[in-house]
Order: C-alpha cells, then structure tokens, then sequence
C-alpha cells in the first residue's frame, strides 16, 4: 500500500475547543502518523499513512469537529513523506500574522456540571471547573496563540494530577488551558466592603446567607461583577436600585435553570433554546401573572430579562441557597462600565454591596452579559457582548482592514479583515471617564489579538461623540465619516450579504445629519457607497435639546404647537390641563425664537411625544423608557387588531426630491381620540398601525421611482416587536423582499459595522 503525507492547514475557531485531541483520535483510531500545532493561522496537520485511511481521515475531519470548533477554511497539500511512526501535538510557535479565531467564553457543560455536584470526583463543588468545551476563553486572554502562558491562567502552576488531564490527549481536559483543581487553581473568598478577606470556612455559605438576609452581594463572574440580591425579597431589590441610582430601568434575573425560568415567565421552545444555549444570554420573555418577582424588579414591562447561570460560581449560589432567582445586574454605578478586577471592584463598588465574593483568576477584558429577545420564534441581539464576542459576523465579500468606532450609546467597536467583521463586546455609552477608557481598551485589545493595523478608521458625522473626537485625532491612517442612519441601514446589509441599493428604514432616537439637524425618522435610499435621503418625518423643534429627550412632555408641546400652533391650549384633554403654563410658555417662545431647539425628524421623539400625550410618561429615566411604555401599553403584540385600531392617518407631501412624512393627520386623530377618552392601548395600537400603513404606503411610491424590491430595516426602534413584525408582515404583503438584523443588533450596539462597510467602499 503506498504511503501518503499530506499537510492540512485548518482555519476558523479551532483552538482552546478542543480540537487537538479530537484530531489525535482521529488519526490513531486510523493508525495514522503524523503532527498537529496550532499556528496563528488556525492549526496546521501533518497526517501520514495508506492513502485510502489519509483520505477517510481528510472527509472526517470537518465533520465530527468538537461543538465549540467552527471551521471556516481547510486547505490540503501534498507534502513528502518522513520517518514518523506516532501522532504527535507539537507545541505552539510564535506566529507571523494572525488568523485564527478566538473562542467567546463559554457556560460550564453537562459533564463538567455533573462532576461538580458529585460528592466523589475530586473537583466536587470547584468554582473553576471547566474542560476543553466550556469555561472562560475571551475574557483570559492576554495574547495569542492561546496557551496557558498568554491567560490569566499562567500564575497557577498545575498539580500532577491536573497536568495529567492536561498531557493526556484522550482526556476531555486535555490542552484545556483554564485546567485547575482544589489543589492547584483559583479560590474563592469573601471579602467585606473595605475590601477585608472573611475568615470562614466556606465563603459562598457566606455569601448565600447575606442572600438571604436582604443584602448585596458583589459576585465576580466571568466578565466582571454582579450585584446580586434575592429577587424575590421587595426591601433588598429596592435597596439595590437606591444605591445604584437606578430608579425604573429594569433588572434582570437569573434563575437555577429553564424549568423555574417557566414558572415565572412563558418559555417556548425557541426561548427554550435560547435560555439553555452556551452563550447564556439573557433572554427577554414575557412575564406571567402573577407572580414571585416583585413588579419593580422590571417595572412598567411586559418582558422581564432571564438567564441561566454560566459559570460554575453562579451554579453554587443558587443551589446552596435555594433561590428560585437572583437579582444579576452588572456591577456598576448607572451606566459606567462593569468592574472587573478585586480592588476596583471594592473601590468603585463599595457604596453598592455588602459583601464581595471574588477569586484570583483575574478577568483580563471586561464583557457584559448580552442580550437577546425571542419573538415569533427567531432570535435577535439586543446587545451582543459575553458569549458571542470575539465571533466574527461572516461578510460576503473581503474588506480592507477598518476599524469603526461606532456612536455615543450603547457603543461598541468593530474591526474588519478578510471576510470577517469583529465587533467588539458591548462598550456602553461614552459619557464617563471610566466608559472611555474600556472605549480605549476595547480597540487596543481586540487589535492586539487579532493582529489587525487598521488601514481606515470609521467615524460618526456628530462633532460632539467622544468616539469621533478620537477618530480625528488618528494619524497614518485614512479617515471617514459615515453618517448615521446610512450606517444602520449598511449593518443590515453586511448582515445580510446585500449589495447594489436597498429601501432603507433607519428608525431611531438620534443621528446627526448631513444637514446639520437631527434625524432618526429615514428613509434612505442606499448602498454602502452612498444614500439617497428620500423621505423623512417633519423637522420639528427639540425644545431645550437634550432636555427635551429627558422629558417626553416637552415634545408633544413641541408637536402640538407645530401642527396647531398655540390654539392646542385651548383643547379640553388631560395632557393640556395638567401643563404647568408658565413653563409652556417659556417652551413656546424658545421655540418661536429659535433658543436651544435644534430640528428634529427623529422617530423616537415622536414615540415620545404620542407617550406623554396620552399619559403614560412624562419624563423618563433610562433611554427609550416612554417608547418602551408605549408598546407596552398595547397589550400583548399576539392580540388581533379589531376595528376600532384603524391605522391613523400620516400624510406624504412632496418636497423638493423628497416626501415629507406628515404627522399633522395623525396627532389630529389621536387628539380626537383623546377628547372621546379612548382608552390608551387602543391610541398606541392605532398610533403604531398608522405608522406601519405610512411607511408600507411609501416603500410603495418609492418602488415605482426606483424599481427597487428590496427593504432593510434598521434603528433602535426595531426594539419594538410589534411595529418590527407588523411592519415587516406589511411590506411582505405588498411584495417586498424585508431584511431585518439579527446576528447585530439593530440599535446603536450595531452601528460601528455599518461603518466599516460603508468607510470600506468609500477608502480606496
Ligand atoms: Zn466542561
Ligand atoms: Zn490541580
Ligand atoms: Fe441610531
């Protein structure tokens, strides 16, 4: 039988996922010979044997990979063959450029969770337990290739027994870098909020009775702190809104498994999925009535944000305590970003929490739970961050290296190479010196171990975005600013390997246009080189600016004086009546002179605007709080429209090369409705239903100006389930080819990978 060598070059995530064992039983099940290393390219086999066994193993391969692996390229050459007798793992070299793909943190796996809870395995109750299919990848890494010198790994030295597994490579923890035992691994301890270790035998019973007794506890997980309190007990989760000045924005909770998510909120079987995935998101579901968890842990909402636990901490908490769920939110002072390491956490945390459960494995790179929701059976990211980051959104076409440093909120960064775009975990808003420094962070890190020297950086048009300040002071390299909502519509695109021109819906609160106003009500017509602005809602005034984003009350003024001028004043419905006049009157004449009210076509104002006139919010305290409120008020998105939920009516009117949206027929209607006392679900249900009708009604026109089919959907207002499925059912009705994000998501986390495309096709 003749001998054959061949040498494969495997690409893709294919390292610290336990893809070195699998392909050494792989080839001496075959009794074949030969080499495998990881490279930085991936890894690199050398298999040597009968032809026909090489063969079968080369068809194998890709397709018996361990879970986590995800190959991306395999290339095979012919090489001469040598004197080798045995399979070996050769170890890692140093390597030229970097290709390979980092792993995302992974939740704890069945048998790692058996292991644990079984009073004879020598890691029982071991907070660290992993193996070569879960545990802690992105957030330890300092450099690549990942080994255990390049990971907060390397000050733990293994014990014997530990290096056995680790040496062995028919051992499920064989090269599993995190490898650690009571013996030789990381420990847990208690610490009180001065930041004093706790003398005690077993600190997470510590931790479970402060639980129980109402307090806080700062628990440090994988990509930084919790604050953690018995959801169930009222006076501890109003104590830890109180001291995290976090007065409505709703908490999310973590519960022992999918079973008791289902006892308090409805868990189909997507949601199922979801819940149980190795990511571990949390998972937005709609709340069953009634129920254990106080209202305010999510207040004014329908959907209450769920996850399982992740690590093997969070399993010891919540079993040795009980809890049917734990208050889990990220440990931070309002919107700083997550504390990651011991004494920051006690420094910054100190205010917050009672006691603090940390360990010495430290988290290099901080990553923020993500969040998705489940409707209609398909799931998308609300915020993409721990689990799914350092994952690459597959593009279509190469790209030249960009780096995109995304917008104001809710920011995040991407970085562009080959066919792949890597967004970075969820960076939060940019308004802090703590947010801008993980801003700095977050590229230096990602650029590090990805090895990518950005040709092109990507910035947003607003002069005032601390990331654009940033962009425009990087030198050597080619700058672009990308407007905003041609951004959105581009990260819809790149996700769903669009080219030429689409109909594009860029909803949301806020982008700076090209005009110098604020948009958020676009439609664009757009490829990633350019767009068109082809139809946009009416400028009105944003009355005291940002003001006029806090409080919602200031844009149905702000409306009501633009469509009625200060006849509105006179009508007989509740909004008008509990105006303060003397403060309307101050808003009417800064708009009547121009003082501190810049225009707006903004969506999001609108939302605001129709929530306060009918009651529901006044002033908000999180970001897209009375919009929120406003679908909420629906009801449940399933219920059937009836007759009395005919659409209210907008108008199209041609300006220039453009339609207007008017609003002018809509607040008319509502305002009538208003007068009749129409009970409020029924006005946001027709609000929501004539907006769907309009935009249908305009893709239409503008289909027949320009021959195109195709619809994308962008902006943060696609948060909204109801108008996201009735407007994309409506589209479809009418023909349309409707492309909507799902892998990215939709709002401003999405945004810095539209920028790259966009700045990809504009920097040649
Ligand atoms: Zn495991
Ligand atoms: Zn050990
Ligand atoms: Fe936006």
């Amino acid at each position: 039988m003749m001998e054959v060598r061949r040498q494969i070059e495997v690409s893709g995530i294919v390292q610290g996922v336990g893809f070195r064992p699998y392909v050494y039983r792989l080839a001496t099940g075959r009794h074949l010979s030969g080499t495998i290393r990881n490279t930085a390219a991936g890894v690199t086999i050398e298999i040597q044997g009968p032809a026909e066994s090489v063969q079968d193993f080369v068809e194998h391969l890709p397709a018996e990979a361990p879970p986590l692996a995800r190959i991306t390229s395999v290339a095979v050459h012919d090489v001469p063959c040598n004197g080798d007798q045995e399979f070996c793992i050769v170890h890692s070299h140093e390597g030229e450029e970097v290709r390979t793909l980092i792993s995302p943190d992974v939740a704890i796996c069945s048998d790692c969770l058996r292991e644990m809870f079984d009073p004879a395995d020598r890691r029982y109750r071991y907070p660290f337990i992993n193996c070569t299919n879960c545990g802690p990848r992105f957030t330890i890494i300092r450099d690549i290739p990942y080994d255990r010198p390049s990971t907060s790994m390397a000050m733990f030295p293994m014990c014997p027994a530990c290096l056995a597994e680790y040496e062995n490579p028919l051992d499920r923890r064989f090269h599993a870098q995190p490898n650690a035992c009571w013996k030789c691994g990381p420990r847990v301890e208690l610490w009180d909020k001065s930041g004093k270790r706790i003398e005690c035998r077993d600190p997470i019973a510590e931790a479970v009775s402060g639980l129980h007794a109402g307090l806080v506890v700062a628990v440090k997980g994988l990509g930084g702190f919790h604050l953690a309190v018995d959801a169930t007990n009222r006076a501890a989760v109003a104590l830890l809104r109180q001291r995290k000045r976090r007065v409505e924005k709703p908490f999310a909770v973590m519960v022992p498994d999918a079973q008791a998510a289902a006892e308090i909120c409805e868990v189909d079987v997507a949601a199922r999925t979801v819940l149980e995935s190795i990511q571990r998101p949390i998972v937005l579901l709609p709340k069953k009535t009634p129920n254990v968890i106080p209202d305010h842990v999510a207040p004014f909402n329908r959907y209450l944000g769920i996850f399982l636990p992740y690590t093997p901490l969070h399993y010891l908490l919540l079993a040795e305590g009980g809890f049917k769920a734990l208050v889990m939110t990220s440990g931070n002072l309002s919107e700083e970003p997550i504390a990651i390491d011991n004494r920051e956490a006690i420094h910054r945390l100190s205010g917050l929490a009672d006691y603090f459960l940390v360990h010495n494995r430290d988290i290099l790179l901080r990553s923020d739970d993500s969040v998705v929701r489940v409707a209609g059976g398909i799931t998308r990211q609300l915020r993409r961050s721990r689990g799914f980051v350092p994952v690459p959104v597959f593009l279509k076409d190469e790209q030249p290296s960009v780096l995109a440093v995304g917008g104001e909120l809710k920011n995040t960064i991407c970085l562009t190479k080959g066919k792949h775009a890597f967004l970075s975990q969820h960076v939060g808003d940019l308004e802090n010196v703590e947010s801008f420094s993980f801003f700095h962070e977050a590229i230096e890190h990602l650029q590090r171990i990805l090895e990518i020297r950005p040709e092109i950086v990507a910035y947003d048009l607003h002069p005032d975005y601390f990331s654009t300040k940033w962009a425009l002071q990087q030198t050597g390299v080619r700058l672009v600013g990308v407007q905003h909502h041609h951004a959105h519509i581009a990260s819809c695109m790149a996700e769903n390997h669009l080219e030429g021109r689409v109909i594009g819906f860029a909803l949301d609160g806020t982008g700076y246009g090209t005009d110098g106003n604020i948009w958020g009500g676009e439609v664009l017509i757009t490829g990633y080189e350019d767009f068109v602005r082809a139809a946009h809602f009416e400028n009105v005034p944003l009355p005291g600016g940002a003001a006029a984003i806090r409080e919602p009350w200031r844009m149905a003024v702000s409306y009501l004086a633009y469509h009625f001028g200060r006849e509105f004043l006179r009508l007989s419905i509740p909004f008008v009546r509990r105006l303060d006049r003397s403060k309307v009157e101050l808003l009417l004449r800064m708009m009547e002179q121009g003082v501190n009210s810049p225009l707006t076509s903004s969506c999001g104002r609108l939302f605001d605007a129709v929530a306060a006139l009918i009651g529901i919010r006044q002033q908000v305290n999180y970001e897209a709080q009375a919009a929120i409120e406003l679908e909420m008020a629906m009801g449940s998105p399933e219920r059937a429209s009836s007759r009395e939920d005919a659409p209210y009516p907008m108008k199209l009117v041609p300006e220039d090369d453009r339609w207007i949206i008017s609003t002018q027929p809509l607040f008319a209607a509502l305002l009538d409705d208003l007068g009749r006392n129409v009970p409020a679900g029924t006005i946001s249900r027709r609000f929501h239903n004539g907006l769907v009708e309009g935009f249908v009604e305009l893709a239409t026109l503008l289909r027949k100006k320009t021959s195109l089919n195709r619809v994308c959907l962008s902006g943060g207002t696609f948060h909204n389930v109801y108008l996201s499925q009735r407007l994309e059912a409506g589209l479809a009705e009418a023909g349309f080819e409707v492309f909507t994000q799902k892998e990215v998501p939709s709002g401003d986390g999405g945004l810095s990978l539209g920028q790259a495309l966009v700045a990809a096709a504009n920097g040649i």
